[in-house]
């Protein structure tokens, strides 16, 4: 949980930044794909940097989150970018009395019609998150990287227990890191309703989540970098795991009993081994 004093938008929209820009070295978010949003509980004035104002429907009503703010990439903008030009390539919205709606505001140098289309997801993921809690922050990072995507398109990975407890055994951070697992939703349509239930219902209870045959969602409840981490962190798991395939599945991996006792030993809880 963030603990005041808050920071500041620039603050934010520079880890952003930096969060986009990482993912796109470790070949996350070709082109102009993956997406970022941060929520904030406390007051914020965004017109000094995004003058421009619209009003906007929500994709589900909010009311919770009325007077909560939030940071979105825009549509069609590229994450590596978004360090160069922050309010370029970010919106910010201020949900409404009632939750129905938002105030959309934007730059003079806004380079995107909408936010990203994945919205919806970030919505009711930061929504369930964040009611009937008081936690004051939250952040979701989409984005697709090489190595846990294409292992989504085998079908023995698609098992979240099998996916687990082959990618978790290559290195002891894996577990420390990702301890309640990496949840699974099989193939959904990108921005669809679909995808916004599987969603909420996968981070529930977990950090990161795989979207089969398209990318991953994590989230964090302290920064976008820490969203960002638990990315690089299965993405690297995914890689050895990935290796091992290439090599005719020589290697070994940690045994189940070397993790837990990691585990037992770091004082982590998690019933994957
Ligand atoms: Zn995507």
């Amino acid at each position: 949980m963030i603990e005041t004093p808050h920071p500041e938008l620039e603050e934010l929209l520079t880890m952003m930044g930096a969060a986009g820009l990482h993912m796109a070295e470790i070949g996350a978010c070709e082109g102009a794909a993956g997406n970022i949003s941060v929520c904030m509980r406390w007051p914020v004035e965004p017109r000094a940097l995004f003058p421009i104002v619209s009003e906007v429907e929500l994709s589900k009503p909010v009311p919770e989150l009325a007077g909560a703010t939030f940071l979105v990439s825009g549509s069609g903008r590229r994450l590596r970018e978004i360090i160069d030009e922050p309010t370029a390539n970010v919106a910010c919205i201020v949900v409404n009395e009632g939750g129905k709606t938002g105030q959309l505001h934007t730059s003079r140098h806004c380079r995107f019609e909408r936010v990203t289309s994945e919205f919806n997801s970030h919505l009711a993921v930061h929504s369930d998150q964040l009611s009937g809690s008081n936690a004051s922050f939250h952040a979701i990072i989409h984005v697709q990287p090489i190595h846990l995507t294409y292992l989504s398109h085998i079908p023995r990975y698609q098992d979240e227990k099998y996916l687990n407890t082959h990618l978790l055994r290559w290195q002891p951070e894996a577990i420390l890191n990702l301890f309640e697992g990496i949840g699974f939703i099989p193939f959904r349509v990108p921005g669809s309703p679909e995808l916004m239930d599987g969603n909420v219902e996968a981070l529930h209870s977990h950090r990161i989540v795989i979207w089969a045959k398209h990318g991953v969602m994590a989230r964090s409840s302290i920064s976008v970098k820490r969203a960002a981490d638990l990315v690089e962190y299965a993405e690297t798991a995914a890689k050895y795991e990935y290796l091992n395939l290439l090599v005719g599945e020589i290697g070994e991996g940690l045994s189940a009993e070397e993790i837990r006792t990691i585990c037992k030993t770091f004082n982590i809880e998690q019933n994957i081994f």
